[in-house]
């Protein structure tokens, strides 16, 4: 937990010799700041933005092991992320949730039948479990109506898992921190440190939560680079050459009544066949993704959904759902990410580029980058275990330690029923007794139709590190997706519980809700633009 006045004590502190300094507040970066902390290391996490603002905010939401690299022929990636996959929903339940997803299959589908149902069986297989169930044609019309009927030749049953992505990485982190890590946000790192054989060993970072914030150089035994779509600006301070490919992946959101699915489902799009997922969410429905390459002139900015995206989407989604006729009045909201591709050198379709994840040490700077969500415990180890040489003790990792720290087996009495306590638990882990204790007067109450409280609210505005509302309402809570118009119908309740914890005057608090209107609606809103 942060409270009231920690950045204030933190940023002096810096000025030490850390074990390890970790660029950037991602799923990657958290990662390796859990299982750094869990090995005793002296480490600190800086992050230009808020954590998770990148791309760890803007993903599917899946934890999974994705069929859709198995069609690309990458069954290790697969195999991978399926054994991170049975993990976490064990380490993670109630976070990490199974969905059921149903994958129908056309006539005119370049995938025969025969070859999905292989495909199923190899991907049960690889979590050594038993759970796809094929559908006649006559079934899947059935159970599943909302499906375009012409055509349909089949259907499969299969079981993956979903997740709150934001809140993973700030379970993690926050945990991490619980274990002695140091993290800061809005603390970018603006160069790197050389030793006299022009070694990297250390950061000039910047305090980014104000203007003209302070400027320091910190130094370290390791650096490590986790900047995932942002690698190789990290990596031009040591002349190193691009190694990146930065595609582009949007989602739509509808409310929930407008898009009514109760499974996954995992469609082909019309036109070039390329795998989509559409999935129930904390209350809404959400489709997507594309898979575009990044105009790099907006390296710098936040990615959007641009109007072509979002009528690709729509396409796929009236092409497989008829009856529901959406229309982009009916959306709610948008967000898009940049996936952190490693580039293959060729100029291949960017859904063909691997999502393996890779490590590079060039003078000193140990860059991890590529993966999946999914896979960031491997990725943490992997990375630690080769900086390990430069690191005191013989580490090796995993440790023995846990990465998500145990559930409490007590809470304490309050009037919520068990799904919205497990909702509670999966997202604040330990500290949810600390957090339903906070709650005062109608902070227990359910935030309209949706799992959340207004509780989560109060809780956050205290202890999670929220510099500016956004972060709130994006990141820390998710009512700026969820709720019509990004919650700003709901910011008289917000700002009274929130607008104190924070200590923020009436001007701060505007000037902090136009922001956040401008944030929103350029690249969150139903038609987000520039
Ligand atoms: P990021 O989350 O982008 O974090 C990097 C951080 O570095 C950023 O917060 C950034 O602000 C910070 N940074 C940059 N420069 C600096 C600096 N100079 N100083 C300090 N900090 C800096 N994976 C799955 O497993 N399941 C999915 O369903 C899934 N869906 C996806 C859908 C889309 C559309 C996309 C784009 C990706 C998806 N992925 C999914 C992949 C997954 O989301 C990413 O692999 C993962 O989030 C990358 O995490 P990261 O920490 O490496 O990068």
């Amino acid at each position: 937990m942060w409270k009231k006045g920690w950045r204030e004590q933190m940023w002096p502190q810096l000025d030490q010799v850390w074990d390890l300094i970790i660029i950037g507040g991602g799923i990657t970066g958290a990662g390796i700041l859990r299982e750094a902390a869990n090995a005793g290391l002296k480490v600190l996490l800086v992050e230009a933005n808020d954590f998770s603002s990148g791309t760890s905010s803007r993903s599917s939401k899946l934890i999974h092991g994705g069929l859709r690299y198995m069609r690309n022929l990458q069954f290790g990636v697969t195999f991978e992320a399926v054994r991170e996959r049975q993990w976490m929903l064990k380490a993670a339940s109630q976070l990490v949730t199974p969905l059921e997803f149903v994958i129908p299959n056309y006539k005119v589908s370049p995938i025969p039948d025969w070859q999905l149902g292989i495909g199923m069986l190899i991907y049960d297989a690889m979590a050594t479990q038993w759970k796809h169930k094929q559908y006649s044609t006559a079934e899947i019309k059935q159970l599943f109506p909302e499906l375009k009927k012409e055509g349909l030749s089949t259907g499969f049953r299969y079981l993956d898992s979903e997740v709150d992505d934001s809140r993973l990485v700030l379970r993690v982190i926050l945990e991490a921190v619980e274990a002695g890590g140091v993290a800061l946000n809005y603390a970018r790192v603006d160069n790197l440190l050389r030793d006299s054989r022009g070694q990297v060993n250390g950061v000039v970072v910047r305090d980014t939560s104000m203007p003209n914030g302070g400027v320091q150089s910190v130094e370290a035994g390791v650096v490590i680079n986790a900047t995932g779509p942002w690698t190789d600006e990290i990596r031009t301070h040591i002349d190193a050459p691009e190694r990146m490919r930065r595609t582009r992946g949007s989602h739509l959101i509808f409310e929930h009544s407008r898009f009514p699915i109760k499974h996954g489902f995992t469609l082909v799009h019309p036109d070039d066949h390329r795998m989509m997922f559409a999935l129930p969410w904390e209350g809404v429905s959400i489709i997507g993704t594309t898979d575009v390459d990044e105009d790099p002139a907006h390296s710098g900015q936040e990615p959007f959904a641009s109007e072509e995206e979002i009528v690709y989407i729509l396409r796929a989604l009236n092409d497989t759902f008829p009856q529901f006729e959406l229309e982009h009045a009916d959306i709610l909201s948008t967000y898009a990410g940049i996936r952190p591709i490693i580039s293959s050198g060729s100029v291949i379709n960017p859904s063909k580029e691997s999502r393996k994840h890779g490590i590079w040490e060039e003078k000193g700077l140990l860059t991890i980058t590529g993966g999946k969500m999914t896979t960031f415990h491997v990725m943490a180890c992997d990375v630690l275990n080769r900086a390990s040489r430069r690191l005191p003790g013989r580490l090796s990792f995993p440790t023995e330690k846990p990465v998500f720290a145990a559930l409490p087996a007590d809470l304490p009495e309050v009037s919520l029923d068990k799904a919205t306590l497990a909702y509670l638990l999966g997202r604040y882990g330990a500290v949810t007794p600390e957090m339903l204790s906070a709650a005062q007067q109608d902070d227990l109450e359910h935030i309209e139709q949706f799992s959340g409280v207004w509780a989560e609210v109060r809780w956050s505005a205290r202890n999670e590190g929220v510099i500016h509302l956004d972060d709130l309402l994006l990141r820390r809570t998710r009512l700026g997706l969820l709720l019509p118009n990004g919650a700003q119908g709901h910011l008289s309740r917000i700002r009274k519980i929130a607008q104190p914890e924070l200590g923020w005057d009436d001007d701060r608090w505007e000037q902090e809700v136009s922001r956040y209107a401008d944030i929103w609606k350029h690249h969150y809103s139903p038609n987000p633009s520039k």
